[in-house]
């Protein structure tokens, strides 16, 4: 199990996450406010033409331009740097911004990447078009399979990339074994860690220099922002905010404020859910139409020991396979009345998505069978309603097919 994080506070010791993420921002903006103020300002005046250099020349100045930084953007990554165990944080219009910024900023023409055959779909593509269109190299591997790591490794490779759980099966990364193999080569280490938050899962512990979020999905926790975090040192924090400013995907003052409201409750929220998704996930496996169920925190799954070791909990995704094809599939999607059927994952509602209906568009039958994605397969983003009723929801549903 994963060591809690190790704030210390001068006078009260050693402070809790549920804790951090009231306080950890409270001397951040010294504004006298109790909840934190929007500041909805494109840009910062300065007193005097000496005070306007100092702000122009100061990387990541928290009010110079909200492209560049901005209050409340300096309290939200006040509270992840906390959460994470990282040196400090940035924050960004996207998962997407967060993951695209910090490749774009850490690799260069002639570098190669290591990468897994699983990973959120837009990485994947970063992956497959983007990276090597830039002349940067880049092996796919298996990421149950730490020795494909160590085989993909060659005298250019930059950068690891992991994400754990991932899509479809909820497939772990041994993340301590990985950064055991990059450590001493000096290649860096991007986890992405928006399946388990960093209440389940502290990949910096573990030895990652760089933790990614769609903070879009647990951290904002009730599905109304878009926004992505990059937890990393102060060193690399500047790399990629240099890039950051370039490309532009800025996070917007009334998203971060969302998004720093959401924080407040996230281990409360991860807390309950955690618990709804390991009876559901059981509950499931008891049902007769269920072929098979996919989720880290079942003692059948491949890979349990492992989760148990590098996480706290297991978080809120379940995969599970319906006895029966597309049609039936689809038919108990449908039926469902309590989780909705849409895409995303991570908030207070229960989300449900049909796989292969999600890909279909995208994907043809080839490259689903090659990712894993069978047509019976079923994405499920637990929320916090109450055990009882996502229970009733499945079974009524699973009547249906
Ligand atoms: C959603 C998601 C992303 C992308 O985040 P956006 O906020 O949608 O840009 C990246 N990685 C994982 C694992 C995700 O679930």
């Amino acid at each position: 199990m994963n060591k809690r994080n190790d704030h210390q506070d001068p006078i009260l010791g050693k402070l809790q996450n549920e804790t951090l993420v009231i306080h950890a921002d409270d001397e951040v903006t010294k504004d006298g406010t109790v909840a934190p103020a929007i500041y909805y300002s494109a840009t910062f005046r300065a007193q005097d033409s000496i005070e306007f250099a100092d702000m122009a020349g100061t990387p990541r100045h928290p009010q110079y331009y909200t492209r560049y930084g901005n209050p409340v953007h300096e309290r939200v990554k006040k509270v992840m740097a906390e959460l994470e165990g990282t040196e400090t944080a940035l924050v960004t219009g996207s998962g997407m911004g967060a993951i695209a910024t910090t490749l774009l900023s850490l690799v260069s023409a002639g570098d190669h990447v290591i990468a897994q055959t699983r990973h959120y779909m837009s990485t994947a593509k970063i992956m497959d078009e983007m990276l090597p269109r830039f002349g940067v190299e880049v092996t796919l591997v298996e990421q149950a399979d730490v020795s494909a790591f160590a085989a993909a490794i060659r005298p250019n490779t930059k950068l690891i990339m992991v994400e754990s759980p991932a899509n479809p099966t909820l497939v772990v990364t041994d993340l301590a074994a990985v950064a055991e193999l990059a450590r001493p080569r000096g290649i860096i280490i991007v986890a992405d860690n928006t399946f388990a938050s960093p209440i389940n899962q502290r990949p910096h512990e573990l030895g990652a220099d760089v933790v990614v979020h769609s903070a879009t999905k647990y951290l904002g926790g009730h599905h109304d922002l878009t926004a992505g975090v990059i937890c990393t040192s102060e060193e690399l924090a500047e790399r990629i905010w240099h890039t950051h400013i370039s490309i532009g995907s800025v996070l917007s003052p009334m998203d971060a404020w969302l998004l720093l409201r959401g924080l407040r409750t996230l281990p409360m929220r991860i807390e309950r859910i955690n618990a709804n998704a390991l009876a559901l996930a059981k509950f499931l496996e008891e049902q007769p139409q269920i072929e098979r169920v996919y989720y880290p925190g079942l003692p059948g799954h491949p890979q349990h020991e492992l989760a148990k070791r590098q996480m706290s909990g297991f978080g809120g995704m379940i995969a599970f396979a319906i006895k029966g094809g597309y049609e039936a599939t689809a038919r108990f999607v449908s039926a469902l009345k309590l989780s909705l059927n849409a895409v995303s994952l991570g908030g207070v509602d229960s989300l449900v998505v049909h796989t292969a209906a999600m890909w279909g568009g995208v994907m043809n039958e080839e490259q689903m069978r090659t990712a894993g994605i069978p047509p019976n397969f079923v994405r499920y983003s637990v929320g916090i309603e109450h055990i009882d009723d996502l229970k009733a929801d499945v079974l009524q549903a699973l009547q249906m097919i």
